[in-house]
């Protein structure tokens, strides 16, 4: 990790509308391939998608025909894999601002997610990649990998996560969907029903959590299966309408007898839980990306609209409260900045197990942080704005927007409470495995 020398502001020079390093100041972390990155996506979102938002808000879906434009952009393969590349999926397909694969770290991961999210629209349509995919690289067999990759990376066909159940949420050590052997042993037959499964409609596969164990198995009786949509028996999806509008196609699964060959199995039976709880970190450090850059692209529009709105003879912002509010979230976002950037770096440092045993409770908090942050930024930009903050066109529309994305940063990924109580029981342990290590001394 090198230290960067002062470089060129880039973006805009509002306060807190970009993150400090982007202004010219040094930063520990980012290095000329971050820089390079941030260009390239920025500029590619700026020609190709900017234009196309709120068409794509009108019509209620993002046009199926960018799908392959991402692909051919370079977007798919980091975004697939996230804070590290493997080379044997590296060499077939671009990579966005041809960034090495060697080269690409964490820090990439949070450039390129970064700038995703200002682009507004388009980042909804890979929430599905992000989470489904890092179970077949870290656990899917060889075989498997070398069959779905390429379809997925190519922008052939999409996956999503499906682990959500009506009655088994943050639970999910009680999901029911069962997975059944068939008498051959060559196939499972799956029937259940899975809730909330964001990208769902336009999935070709679905990494699904499955019960392969008895009904009351508990978390051992969890695997993971990958369910292609063309299985055998019926599979359907239908569109749930949730707050932050419809261009993530949150969905509601039903598997009725679909059969599926036993290849499809991820890993061992009965490791799903614990793969369910791996891919969780990787989700809530990728929420706090998404809250940070949503708090940046609202306390822009707020800023530009205090510099200009008068009421009772002054511009908002000679109004010390309105200076208090930002105040207030300029400090918020920084820090949750400065926060995700240490955690980053630490993972960085740390092995994936390692990594996974000291900071997933930390990431947990950061999760929780983040939506905390976003409530606070919302609800004061969207006042800063007045009648515009409530206004689904014009200069509030970005902020009327984020302010309803608020709860999918709160729930998904592991609700507020859940994170809240999982963050000091995992510092617990650590603790008592640090009394214990002590002890042997
Ligand atoms: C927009 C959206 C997208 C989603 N995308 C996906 C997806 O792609 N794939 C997927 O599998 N799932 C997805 N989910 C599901 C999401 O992960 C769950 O909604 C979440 O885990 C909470 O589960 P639940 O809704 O069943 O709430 P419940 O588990 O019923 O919890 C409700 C509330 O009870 C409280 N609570 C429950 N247990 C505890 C506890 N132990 N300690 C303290 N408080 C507690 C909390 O306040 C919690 O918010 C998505 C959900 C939404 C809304």
């Amino acid at each position: 990790m090198t230290g960067s020398k002062l470089s060129a502001p880039y973006g805009s020079s509002l306060p807190w509308a970009e993150p400090a390093w982007y202004t010219g100041r040094p930063s520990a972390y980012y290095k000329d391939s971050h820089r390079k990155l941030r260009d390239a996506v920025r500029k590619w979102c700026d020609e190709n998608i900017a234009q196309h938002t709120e068409d794509w808000l009108n019509a209620g879906a993002v046009d199926p025909a960018i799908y392959s434009k991402c692909a051919e952009a370079g977007l798919l393969v980091p975004i697939a894999f996230g804070k590290s590349i493997p080379p044997q999926w590296s060499s077939s397909y671009p990579i966005i601002g041809n960034i090495p694969p060697a080269e690409w770290d964490g820090f990439h991961d949070f450039v390129l997610w970064d700038e995703l999210i200002r682009s507004g629209g388009l980042a909804s349509l890979f929430i599905g990649l992000v989470v489904g995919a890092p179970p077949l690289l870290k656990y899917g067999s060889p075989s498997l990998q070398r069959k779905i990759f390429p379809e997925i990376l190519s922008g052939e066909k999409r996956i999503c996560l499906a682990v959500t159940e009506p009655d088994a949420g943050s639970d999910v050590r009680n999901i029911t969907t069962s997975a059944v052997k068939t008498p051959d042993g060559t196939h499972y037959v799956v029937n259940g029903e899975k809730k909330w499964i964001t990208n769902g409609m336009f999935s070709d596969y679905f990494m699904t959590a499955v019960r392969t164990g008895p009904p009351n198995s508990g978390a051992g009786g969890i695997s993971m299966l990958l369910i292609p949509r063309s299985s055998p028996g019926v599979l359907k999806t239908r569109k749930i309408d949730v707050i932050a509008g419809p261009l993530s196609a949150t969905t509601y699964v039903t598997f009725e007898d679909v059969v599926v060959p036993v290849e499809y199995l991820i890993g061992q039976e009965g490791q799903g839980f614990k793969q369910t709880m791996v891919n969780f970190n990787h989700e809530r450090l990728w929420i706090a990306f998404q809250a940070i850059r949503g708090c940046r692209v609202a306390m822009q529009d707020a800023f530009s609209w205090a510099l200009k709105r008068e009421a009772f003879d002054k511009t908002l912002i000679e109004q010390p409260v309105v200076r208090n509010k930002f105040g207030n979230m300029g400090r918020m976002v920084e820090s949750l900045q400065a926060w995700t950037e240490q955690i980053i770096y630490e993972l960085e440092v740390l092995g994936d197990e390692e990594g996974a045993r000291l900071l997933g409770g930390t990431t947990a908090l950061l999760k929780v942080e983040s939506g905390m942050v976003c409530k606070y930024v919302a609800e004061e930009c969207l006042k800063i704005m007045g009648g515009l903050g409530l206004t689904k066109t014009g200069q509030g529309a970005r902020i009327e927007s984020f302010y309803r994305a608020v709860p999918s940063f709160v729930v998904p990924g592991g609700s507020e409470d859940v994170l809240l109580d999982l963050g000091v029981r995992e510092a617990l342990k650590i603790h008592r495995a640090a009394e214990k290590a002590k002890a042997k001394l």
